[in-house]
């Protein structure tokens, strides 16, 4: 382990995670950097805003919306060259993983700049690894396309594919989600692992038929990772 602190390098953009649910999950080299840097490059303001504020951090904000991400990847790359250190956060978790992080990392690498991660929560690996499902071999797949058909489809695609598929998924279409791999992966084991590190934290473990049965006799809300077990 390195203790030292190294001062931040100018010119570098910072990959930040921040909590996904639970604000004791920001690490002290993500506080470190988010003090530190210039400006703090963040997909919504308004909600960075208040994160910062809990930790009394005081620091120019630069929003990217995913509309205007071309945009303002350029504004990054451009303070970049001004030789800016940039914190760039999203509203949770890891920066890069299913979110506008990505195309921004793409940006900056070519570009030339030095783009470093500074770790921390992630959904994908909260429900991964407290799931119960094989975690040698997994595939992560994030949200699928909102249309059924191609929803059908990617699915489908994923049928041949070996160890623990991951996906994310809203509250909104968990339901559907669930009608789609009973028709797909009836007798796979899957897991439901919704408002991971918070207060109502949960675990569903079953086949997509049981699982369904249980989400429509109680729904339920909040944000999910679905685990769906590799095939016999
Ligand atoms: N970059 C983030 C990360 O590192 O996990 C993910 C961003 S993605 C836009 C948001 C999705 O992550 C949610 O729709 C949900 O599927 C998942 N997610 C985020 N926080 C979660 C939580 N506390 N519990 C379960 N799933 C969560």
């Amino acid at each position: 382990m390195d203790a030292q602190l190294p001062p931040l390098q100018p010119g570098t953009l910072y990959l930040v995670a921040t909590p996904i649910g639970n604000l004791e999950d920001i690490t002290l080299r993500a506080l470190r950097v988010l003090r530190e840097c210039d400006v703090i490059a963040a997909e919504d303001t308004r909600h960075t805003g208040q994160l910062l504020k809990r930790f009394d951090i005081v620091k120019p904000l630069l929003s990217y919306f995913q509309f205007n991400e071309a945009r303002r990847s350029e504004e990054i790359i451009e303070r970049l060259r001004r030789g800016d250190k940039i914190a760039l956060v999203t509203d949770a978790g890891s920066p890069g993983i299913s979110d506008p992080g990505e195309r921004v990392v793409k940006a900056a690498i070519a570009a030339g700049y030095r783009v470093e991660s500074v770790p921390g929560p992630c959904a994908l690996v909260a429900g991964l690894t407290a799931g119960g499902l094989p975690t040698d071999e997994f595939h992560f797949v994030g949200f699928l396309p909102h249309k059924s058909g191609q929803r059908r489809n990617k699915l489908e695609s994923l049928k041949t594919i070996r160890g623990t598929l991951v996906l994310y998924e809203s509250p909104y279409r968990i339901e559907k989600l669930l009608i789609e791999m009973s028709a797909v992966f009836p007798g796979r084991k899957v897991v439901l692992a919704r408002e991971l590190t918070k207060k109502f934290e949960e675990f569903l473990r079953g086949k997509p038929a049981e699982l369904l049965a249980v989400i429509q006799k109680r729904p339920v809300r909040g944000e999910f990772v679905v685990l769906v077990g590799p095939g016999g």
